[in-house]
């Protein structure tokens, strides 16, 4: 059985993911102990129950340890299997993190896997929804992991309630390459609200086309507005392959959310590398399948730690280095 310290360097939920999704498709069985050891409130939580639920009934696993604040589980892994189900998060707890890991399974399926996830969509934290959709998803795509989302609702802190249709087909990994961002200098994006005035959506957008325009980059921003069982507002931006996002809060200048996000997606974009910091760590254990290299802005521990466990499972090595503004990750051969 492999054995995981869940306390290792980030120590957060990310490891539990990766771990379980790995151990799943690889037929191995795992033990993750320490979970969530770095963060406040360690052990599971209701967003990494539904995760583990999620995986197991695809993989029809004994789990133990499956409860909330567990800090150790152990999961033995059945066959895999193609299914669809509802997976209800009981929480707003992120239904992107939810879908990051299933993810790695796209490539077990033998058939079409169909899952409507209830829970947060706009969560601090984690992925927005929007995020998942137009840079991982769309990332993977090129590299043959082919799945779909189709948001039905937002959910934010602290009711939920948001729904997302994510699909999974079978898919084959092609070898990465994705170094050096591709210049393309149109920002697409979404500015939404949920139960607010329009203006702020609107607000928001106005102050990221002025930032966007003086800096010479095209902005197509769309607004969305809905109701729903929670509240909230906020803005994804992404140019071509990498993203930003910033939520809203309360007391937060509609014009203040807005210019994180841009900011933020600037200076991503100043590194010239393909890849932002949030989607190196993601990008890992589809690195360790299909091998490769890919450019990031950063390397964050979030994703030194994700490498530490994808290398558990796969006979891979990663490594790294600087280059030009950013760093390189690639898988020794
Ligand atoms: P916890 O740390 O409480 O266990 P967690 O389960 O949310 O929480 P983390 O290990 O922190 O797990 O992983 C969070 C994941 O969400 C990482 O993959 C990270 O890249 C991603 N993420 C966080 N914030 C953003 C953001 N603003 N945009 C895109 N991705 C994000």
């Amino acid at each position: 059985m492999i054995e995981i310290d869940g306390s290792y360097l980030e120590g957060g939920g990310q490891i539990l993911r990766t771990a379980i999704a790995l151990s799943a498709l690889l037929n191995r069985p795992v033990k993750i102990y320490n979970i969530r050891k770095k963060r406040k409130k360690p052990g599971l939580k209701k967003q990494h129950i539904a995760c583990i639920k999620a995986v197991k009934k695809l993989c029809n696993a004994d789990v133990e340890g499956l409860y909330e604040g567990s800090d150790e589980v152990v999961f033995i892994p059945k066959k895999l299997s193609s299914k669809s189900f509802k997976i209800d998060i009981g929480s707003a707890g992120a239904i992107s993190l939810v879908i990051q890991s299933l993810l790695p399974l796209s490539l077990g399926i033998n058939k079409i896997c169909e899952f409507k996830i209830i829970g947060g969509t706009d969560v601090k934290y984690a992925p927005p929804i929007d995020y998942t959709k137009n840079i991982t998803l769309k990332i993977l795509k090129n590299f043959g992991i082919k799945t779909e989302i189709t948001i039905r609702r937002r959910g934010f802190y602290p009711e939920g309630g948001g729904e997302v249709i994510f699909k999974m087909y079978p898919s084959t990994i092609k070898r990465i390459n994705l170094v050096e961002h591709s210049k393309v200098n149109i920002v697409e994006g979404i500015s939404y609200i949920q139960n607010l005035p329009i203006e702020i959506a609107k607000r928001m957008r106005k102050r990221a086309v002025d930032i966007l325009n003086k800096n010479s980059l095209i902005p197509n921003i769309k607004i969305e507005e809905s109701k729903g069982i929670s509240t909230g507002a906020g803005i994804v931006l992404w140019n071509d392959t990498i993203g930003s996002s910033y939520l809203g809060e309360k007391g937060l200048r509609a014009e203040i959310v807005a210019e994180r996000a841009v900011n933020n997606i600037i200076k991503e974009r100043q590194t010239e590398m393909a890849l932002d910091k949030y989607m190196g760590d993601q990008i890992i254990p589809f690195l360790g399948f299909g091998r490769g290299k890919v450019g990031v802005s950063e390397i964050t521990n979030h994703t030194k730690t994700n490498i530490w466990v994808v290398e558990k499972f796969l006979d891979v090595k990663f490594k790294s280095e600087k280059y030009g503004k950013g760093w390189i990750i690639y898988t020794l051969e």
